[in-house]
């Protein structure tokens, strides 16, 4: 638990529609305060901060994520906090698209400010958004380093086998085409984890091969080899890979071009249906996995073909990695799902012990909060569960950023 004078950071995570909000103590992760501010852009918003046991919420107009900054600062103030406080050292934002050119944090100066928005072309929905938001938050915090954390970071350095799609070359180079990946935050908070957890029992570690599963209602795979990624499976967009809530992930892009014919479907149209309508949701109605656990587990059909479709991805995945990285040390597990939902994590790894795969399955199916191994003791492959946590990476990192400006 942290001292109550401990420096702190304030975490700024600008979506689509939301903006979440987290004051924490990078040393130990001890969060002071948290909320969200929904429906961003709407006449009809909601907003609400928990700090301990102090509670608040707000009902009205969030024309946009400068005005939920604003909401941000009444909501501090009812539960008794100021966004004037000293020990806020920095503010951590998180943004989705860095480009080929963030391959670090940063300090937002006028440049990268910029950039940000240019990025807006390659993600719309969340650049714009968060430019709005380090507006909204220097305006509040105007002496306090504000960090843009990307969330293609760590994705970067992807080899360029992996990073370049098969599209012609000029009109990739024109239009910045090329694999970005998502959740890099998430991957590179795991496979660090997964790291140390393993270095500090003695295992040599300099050229670990982790496959971290990430997922959440968005979801994504990547291949980790001695702490780089090797491959993820989002590309352009967040659309690419893996079967998520709402969205597709891998289908023939010429799905777009019949929907174009035979529905005549335009392009937002075909964009609300990848993204919005499909996925879990799509193939059975519902996107939360306590649902579709259980509707599963009640032999209905659409329910159990969607966890087939879902499993069946994740197992494309898992193999073709594997063999990406030349063999496979860790598999690690994270979010909502990747952490709570034995049922993926056991029909995903069920028959692979041919492939040194073997799951313990009172391990597996034994509920924690906790960082755990899950594989049985004989498994050549180490199956873990490594909770993430994405404001704490972002604000130990802003933190770091702060520190070296400040010299
Ligand atoms: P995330 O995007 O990481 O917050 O994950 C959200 C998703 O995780 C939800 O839509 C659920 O499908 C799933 N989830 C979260 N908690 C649980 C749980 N206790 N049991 C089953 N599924 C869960």
């Amino acid at each position: 638990m942290a001292a109550p004078t401990d420096p702190r950071v304030l975490v700024i995570n600008s979506g689509s529609s939301s903006l979440k909000f987290q004051l924490l103590a990078p040393a130990d992760g001890t969060v002071e305060a948290t909320g969200i501010v929904e429906r961003v852009g709407q006449d009809r918003g909601n907003a609400s901060i928990t700090a301990g046991d102090r509670e608040s919420t707000f009902e009205g107009p969030v024309p946009d994520h400068k005005e939920a900054m604003k909401i941000v600062e009444r909501l501090f103030g009812d539960v008794g906090l100021s966004l004037a406080d000293d020990r806020i050292r920095a503010v951590g934002h998180r943004v989705v698209q860095g480009g080929a050119r963030y391959s670090q944090p940063v300090l937002i100066d006028e440049q990268v400010r910029w950039d940000i928005h240019d990025l807006g072309k390659l993600a719309p929905l969340h650049n714009y958004a968060a430019v709005d938001g380090i507006d909204g938050a220097q305006a509040l915090l105007p002496e306090v380093p504000h960090v843009a954390v990307f969330d293609t970071a760590f994705f970067t350095a992807l080899p360029d086998a992996a990073a370049n799609y098969a599209l012609n070359r000029e009109l990739a180079k024109q239009y910045r085409v090329r694999r970005y990946g998502a959740h890099g935050t998430s991957h590179q908070f795991v496979s660090e984890a997964v790291s140390s957890h393993l270095a500090a029992q003695g295992r040599d570690v300099s050229a670990l091969r982790q496959v971290v599963l990430h997922l959440g209602n968005g979801a994504s795979a990547s291949a980790v080899r001695g702490g780089e990624a090797m491959e993820t499976s989002m590309g352009l967009t967040p659309l690419e890979g893996l079967v998520m809530g709402t969205r597709t992930g891998d289908i023939d892009p010429s799905i777009y071009i019949h929907l174009h014919r035979q529905a005549g479907f335009g392009a937002e149209e075909i964009d609300d249906v990848l993204n919005k309508r499909s996925g879990m949701m799509g193939m059975c109605g519902m996107n939360d996995f306590r649902d579709i656990t259980a509707a599963v587990d009640a032999g209905d059909e659409a329910a159990t073909l969607a966890m087939d479709v879902y499993v069946h991805r994740l197992r494309k995945y898992l193999g073709s990695y594997s063999f990406v990285l030349g063999g496979l040390d860790v598999i690690a597990f994270t979010a909502g799902i990747g952490e709570n939902v034995p049922m993926v994590r056991e029909r995903l790894l069920t028959g692979l012990e041919g492939f040194g795969i073997e799951l313990d399955l009172e391990a597996n199916a034994a509920r924690s909060k906790e960082m755990r191994v899950i594989s049985a003791p004989g498994s050549k492959v180490t199956v873990m569960i490594v909770p993430t946590d994405e404001e704490l990476s972002i604000a130990r990192q802003a933190a770091e950023v702060a520190r070296e400006i400040a010299g």
